[in-house]
């Protein structure tokens, strides 16, 4: 199997998703892909109740998208370690050649299609 181009396309989503992750969070451990978000730095002297409620809020959305991002960064980079292994583009549950053009939508798929819901 040719797996140059899926090599290519998960490089780039690294650096997309580290560019987004650095925007909102720190990578507190690098080793493990551990990324966490940081909160606004905020000036408790002058911020008013509500100002802080706010930024807890948007802590909490930052949180949630910071979790998501980083769930999707370990997928990429477990896609690469299969790549290296030689083992890439096999369906985890059946075993079964991923299909094509479900490897170009998300060249992070575990799964084939048949099984790619749970
Ligand atoms: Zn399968």
């Amino acid at each position: 199997m040719d797996t140059h181009i899926y090599k290519t396309k998960l490089e780039e989503e690294i650096k997309i998703l580290i560019a987004e992750l650095s925007s909102m969070g720190k990578n507190i451990d690098p080793e493990a892909d551990g990324w966490e978000a940081v909160p606004e730095k905020m000036d408790e002297m002058e911020a008013d109740e509500n100002d802080l409620a706010d930024r807890f809020e948007d802590y909490e959305k930052n949180s949630e998208e910071v979790r998501e991002l980083d769930a999707r960064l370990r997928e990429v980079h477990n896609a690469l370690k299969k790549i290296e292994a030689g083992t890439y583009g096999t369906c985890e549950v059946c075993h079964a050649r991923i299909e094509e053009d479900r490897l170009l939508a998300n060249p992070a798929a575990r799964t084939c299609k048949e099984h790619m819901h749970g």
